[in-house]
């Protein structure tokens, strides 16, 4: 056969239109960054939040046991909702929560699949779910990969970041499924308060939505006084799936180890709790070794969490000190987490700001707008997992930059 000549492609591949939304500001002015660094400027990131990329190291039992796992030939697939011994664990933790009536546990590749799965397992294109606003970018990602619609409802600053019951209650409509709660939360660091949480599941029950709860900082709190429910535990009879993982809790968001938690009523969510499972088989499984670390993270010791939160207070305490000190910024001080969500009172809209900030003081934080906030609003997002002496440079950097250029 005479060979024929391949021609190069010439017509550009174009990615699928429904992507024109998907949005991932967090990592938006790395390349700015990679630039500085390439100068040889030395960046003090606020922006990403990796514990493990400062004074957090994950605690050895867990190490040992994901090691073990993996020499003892624990490397081939494992059952599509993952290893007994890590869902029944999952189950005993949920259940010292408080959370009862639980139709199924799932392993999932971090939080982020478990999301994936249950939004893609329950909302029909044109459907909606309400989402906070500011958000953590990942939902209205998965919304609209799925064509379905955000539906954002408002996080009060005013009132301390807890979600804006009114307008969670305007915005329901015929096409909405459900509702999401960030708690604690990523943008703000707010974590809610029972009454917040048992009008939210009041809200869930009168139009029978479901509601997901995403709980990956659950043990991080900072106050004794503000401990944290589950809304699952307080609305048994209310279909809800809490999300949690191990990536932030426990120290090792690289090994991808999430979980959803499904309860209410069974007869109900069946039906949607089988879409969940025919999307779980799909993708097979989660990583195998790794579930051999969710027992023992999560009954073993404890010991790390102490320390981890006695951190994260003293650099909470060092940002919201900032905060007080610095003209222009107001903060609701964090409750959860290792986020921080000042307001800004300039005349710039906040990516100017950050994206000046970096090129100036070589200090990298998340413009508050690739979060969403309310109109003409501007914030920007601060992680304060850095140690102290890190931090207050960055502090001290981010005041001389506004004093400088906003008097
Ligand atoms: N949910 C929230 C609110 C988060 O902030 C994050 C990560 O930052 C995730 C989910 C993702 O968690 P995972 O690493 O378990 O996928």
């Amino acid at each position: 056969m005479p060979t024929q000549e391949a021609k190069p492609i010439s017509k550009q591949i174009l990615a699928a239109a429904r992507l024109e939304h998907v949005h991932y500001a967090i990592r938006d002015l790395a390349v700015v960054a990679d630039e500085l660094v390439a100068q040889g400027h030395k960046i003090l990131y606020l922006n990403i939040g990796d514990p493990l990329q400062f004074d957090f190291p994950t605690p050895p039992h867990m190490i040992e046991a994901v090691h073990k796992a993996m020499r003892e030939g624990r490397n081939g697939y494992a059952p599509s909702l993952g290893i007994k011994e890590a869902t029944d664990a999952i189950g005993r933790d949920a259940e010292r929560k408080g959370i009862a009536n639980i139709q199924s546990v799932f392993v999932t590749l971090g939080a982020s699949e478990a999301v994936e799965i249950c939004l893609g397992a329950l909302l029909n294109r044109g459907e909606n779910a309400l989402t906070p606003l500011p958000e953590y970018p990942l939902y209205s990602a998965v919304l609209n990969k799925l064509e379905a619609e955000v539906n954002p409802y408002a996080l009060n600053e005013a009132n301390g970041w807890q979600p804006d019951l009114a307008d969670m209650e305007r915005r329901v409509n015929e096409r909405t499924r459900a509702i999401v709660l960030i708690n604690p939360n990523n943008p703000t660091g707010a974590v809610y308060s029972r009454r917040t949480l048992e009008a939210i599941a009041e809200l869930a029950r009168r139009h029978g939505l479901v509601i997901f709860a995403d709980e990956i900082y659950d043990k991080l709190i900072l106050d004794e006084a503000t401990p944290h429910e589950s809304i699952a535990a307080l609305a048994p009879d209310v279909p809800c799936i809490t999300f949690g993982g191990l990536s932030k809790n426990y120290l090792v968001p690289g090994w991808r180890v999430g979980w959803g938690i499904a309860s209410g009523p069974k007869e109900p969510i069946a039906p949607f709790l089988g879409g969940v499972h025919q999307l779980l088989r799909a993708r097979l499984c989660a990583g195998h070794p790794q579930q051999y670390a969710i027992a023992p993270a999560l009954e073993g010791p404890q010991d790390h969490l102490p320390v981890v939160r006695a951190k994260l207070s003293r650099r909470r305490d060092l940002t919201a000190e900032w905060a007080r000190s610095t003209p222009h910024v107001s903060l609701v001080a964090p409750q959860g987490a290792f986020y921080a969500f000042p307001k800004l009172d300039i005349p710039q809209d906040d990516k100017t700001f950050v994206t000046d900030l970096l090129r100036t003081k070589h200090v990298l934080l998340v413009h508050g707008s690739g979060f969403g906030q309310a109109p003409g609003t501007r914030h920007a997002r601060i992680v304060f997992l850095p140690d102290e002496p890190t931090l207050s440079a960055a502090y001290s950097a981010m005041a001389d930059f506004i004093r400088e250029r906003y008097r």
